[in-house]
C-alpha cells in the first residue's frame, strides 16, 4: 500500500506530526506501534500538559490526540513497523509481512523507560510506581519515596522530587554513583535525601483492592543477600530510557545513547524526506508538550519537502 506520509509511532509527537500532515491534505498513515499513545498511557494525570487547567489523565490526553489525527483524515493503525528500507524514495517500511511504501517517513517512536523487571512496576505503574518524577512528583507532597539508580538521572529526580516529597531514598546496587560529581554532590548535600547504597528492589508490596496502593518494597543487600521490607509511598525507577530506534539504525546515525541524530533545530535526518521527532531524538526534556512541538516541526518540514520534489 502507499502512502503519502506515513508516520511511525503515536505518542505526542506522532499524532501532532499526523494532525499537521492531515490538515494539509496529506492522509497520513500512522503506524501505532507496541506501545500505542506512548508514554503516557502509563502515567496518571498530566498537570504540565497546557490547555488543561484541572489536569489531565494521560491516557485520556492520548485518546484526544488520537482522536484530533483523525478528524483530518489519519489512517491510524495499531500495527508494528518490523523492518524499513530508507534507501530511496519511495520509502519502504514492513509491517511484519505486509510491505508499506511512502514519500515521506515521520520517526516518532518515542523511548521507553527501562524497568527494573518487577511484576509489581505493571501493578503499581501509575499507583504509586513511576519512571518520571517530573510528571508524578507532585503527587507525593509530603510522602516518603524511593528513587532507584546511580546516574544523572536518578540524581536529577531525586532532587527534584525534595520538592514535594518528606524524605527521598536513593536506592543505588553499588558503593558509588555513576553520575557526574556535580549531581551526585547535589544529593549528597541535601538534607531530605539519604542514599541507601549496596541494594536492590527485589519485590514491590501493596493494595490491589478496593484501590490499587503501593505500600511497601523488599530490599536486597547486593553485598549480604540480606533481605529486610521497607514502607514506602512511592516508588520511581530513574535506571535510564531506551530510545526506540533499532529498527532505523542501519539507515540513520544516532548518538552514543541510541538517540536518532537530527539537524539543530529541526527534525531533519541525514536522509531527504526521512524526519525524526520527539523522545527519540530527545535526551534532553523529554516531555509530552517538547515531543508534540518537534512533531509539528516534522509534519511541516515533510510538507515542504513534498513540494520541492514536486508533489
Ligand atoms: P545511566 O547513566 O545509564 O545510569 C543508569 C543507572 O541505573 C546506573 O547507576 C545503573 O547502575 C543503574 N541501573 C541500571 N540498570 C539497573 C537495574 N536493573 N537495577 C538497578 N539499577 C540499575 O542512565 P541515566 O542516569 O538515565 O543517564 C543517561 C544519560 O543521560 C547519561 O549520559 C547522563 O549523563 C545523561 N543525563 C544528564 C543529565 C544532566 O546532565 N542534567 C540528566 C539526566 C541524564 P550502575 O551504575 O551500577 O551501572
Amino acid at each position: 500500500m502507499h502512502h503519502t506520509v506515513a508516520i511511525i509511532g503515536s505518542g505526542p509527537a506522532g499524532y501532532t506530526a499526523a494532525i499537521y500532515a492531515g490538515r494539509a491534505d496529506l492522509n497520513p498513515v500512522v503506524f501505532a506501534g507496541p506501545e500505542p499513545g506512548g508514554q503516557l498511557m502509563i502515567t496518571t494525570d498530566v498537570e504540565n500538559y497546557p490547555g488543561f487547567p484541572e489536569g489531565v489523565m494521560g491516557p485520556e490526553m492520548m485518546q484526544l490526540f488520537q482522536k484530533q489525527a483523525e478528524r483530518f483524515g489519519a489512517d491510524v493503525r495499531f500495527e508494528i513497523v518490523t523492518k524499513v528500507d530508507l534507501s530511496a524514495a519511495p520509502f519502504k517500511i514492513w509491517v511484519s509481512d505486509a510491505e508499506h511504501t511512502a514519500e515521506t517517513v515521520i520517526i516518532s517512536t518515542g523511548a521507553s523507560a527501562k524497568w527494573i523487571g518487577l511484576e509489581g512496576e505493571k501493578t503499581f505503574g501509575g499507583f504509586g510506581v513511576s519512571a518520571c518524577a517530573t510528571c508524578d512528583g507532585f503527587f507525593f507532597r509530603g510522602k516518603e519515596v524511593i528513587v532507584v539508580g546511580g546516574g544523572d538521572t536518578a540524581m536529577e529526580e531525586a532532587n527534584y522530587l525534595t520538592r514535594h516529597a518528606s524524605k527521598v531514598y536513593v536506592v543505588h546496587r553499588r558503593d558509588s554513583f555513576r553520575a557526574s560529581k556535580i549531581m551526585q554532590q547535589r544529593v549528597l548535600d541535601n538534607p531530605k535525601i539519604e542514599v541507601i547504597w549496596n541494594s536492590a528492589v527485589v519485590d514491590i508490596h501493596g493494595d490491589v483492592e478496593p484501590h490499587k496502593k503501593l505500600k511497601a518494597v523488599t530490599l536486597e543487600d547486593t553485598v549480604t543477600g540480606e533481605r529486610k521490607q521497607m514502607p514506602i509511598d512511592g516508588l520511581f525507577v530513574a535506571i535510564g530510557h531506551k530510545p526506540n530506534s533499532d529498527v532505523f539504525t542501519d539507515w540513520l546515525q544516532t548518538d552514543d545513547l541510541g538517540y536518532l541524530l537530527v539537524e539543530k533545530g529541526t527534525a531533519t535526518t541525514s536522509i531527504p524526506g526521512v524526519f525524526a521527532c520527539g523522545d527519540v531524538t530527545d535526551r534532553v526534556y523529554r516531555q509530552a508538550v517538547t515531543a508534540a512541538g518537534t512533531g509539528c516541526m516534522a509534519a511541516i518540514e515533510a510538507e515542504r519537502y513534498l513540494e520541492s520534489v514536486g508533489h
